[in-house]
């Protein structure tokens, strides 16, 4: 009998101790103020302090400025600008490595489809890039051979960003200006007429890849088109290919490129090229 009560008082003992247990569990760690913690002392109660942080502090950055004289906006302070109406001093050819020598005229950079596809001799990861361009007025071709350029992240084993004539020009959605090239169709169209200067402004994440090459995380891409989001943080599905599945490629720096396409159509214009490190 003695043996029985003992039993009992034990079992109850035990089941007092774990509904404690189970309301300690139970209580949300952000609970504000005036619960009990497992030492049996008073938590402190939160206040507002408490979720206000002052550091790290993000560096200063001084943003472009307006110039009357070219209508135009400079780069932020910490971007590496890579052209600027000057020179072609951060690239090469991507045929044969040589300096670059696309025609700067008044202080516009033009496709010189002679010398072919030029590349920066920097390399980027992740990434904001800010790129503008003019299709001449008077523009001959239809489609993709019509004003058809394109920024390639990481080159010919890279991703393109499509540049083309979109203004009244149709072509396959997928390759159209604004696009990742024969991969992501823009969410919208809104290109300038002719004669009037345009501008991307690109935010790219770049891959990590997993032991057996493969993508753990794929790239990113978000595309800002003349003021509009026409690709809101997509994700790449691989390299670029003209013809086949996009393949998979273990880059993880990226040099810039610009294609020098070989439709036999008027040149394009680029200026004010710039990118900053994220
Ligand atoms: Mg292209």
């Amino acid at each position: 009998m003695k043996k029985n009560l003992l039993y009992a008082a034990s079992a109850a003992l035990a089941m007092l101790l774990s509904v404690s247990a189970f309301a300690q569990v139970q209580t949300p760690p952000s609970r504000v103020g005036g619960t009990q913690q497992a030492n049996g002392e008073e938590a402190p109660r939160m206040v507002p302090a408490m979720t206000e942080f002052y550091e790290p502090v993000p560096p200063t950055v001084t943003p472009g400025k307006f110039s009357a004289a070219t209508q135009n906006w400079s780069a932020p302070s910490d971007a590496v600008v890579l052209f600027d109406g000057s020179n072609l001093d951060e690239w090469v050819s991507v045929r044969d490595g040589s300096p670059a020598t696309w025609d700067i005229i008044d202080g516009t950079l033009s496709v010189n489809k002679r010398q072919g596809d030029i590349i920066t001799k920097r390399e980027f990861g992740d990434c904001q890039i800010h790129i503008e361009w003019c299709v001449p007025v008077g523009i001959s071709g239809t489609g993709q051979s019509r004003g058809n350029s394109g920024l390639k992240i990481g080159g010919n084993t890279g991703y393109e960003i499509q540049i083309l004539d979109g203004y009244n020009n149709p072509t396959y959605v997928n390759g159209m200006v604004g696009s990742v090239y024969k991969q992501t169709i823009p969410l919208a169209n809104p290109s300038r007429p002719n004669g009037e200067w345009q501008y991307y402004d690109i935010i790219f994440t770049a891959p990590t890849f997993n032991k057996l090459g493969q993508y753990r995380t794929k790239p990113r891409v978000t595309l800002i088109y003349n003021g509009v989001v026409v690709l809101n943080d997509v994700e790449i599905i691989g390299t670029t290919s003209f013809i086949g599945i996009p393949p998979v490629n273990q880059n993880t720096t990226y040099q810039l490129m610009l294609q020098a396409h070989a439709d036999p159509s008027a040149p394009l214009q680029f200026r004010n090229i710039w990118v900053r490190e994220l």
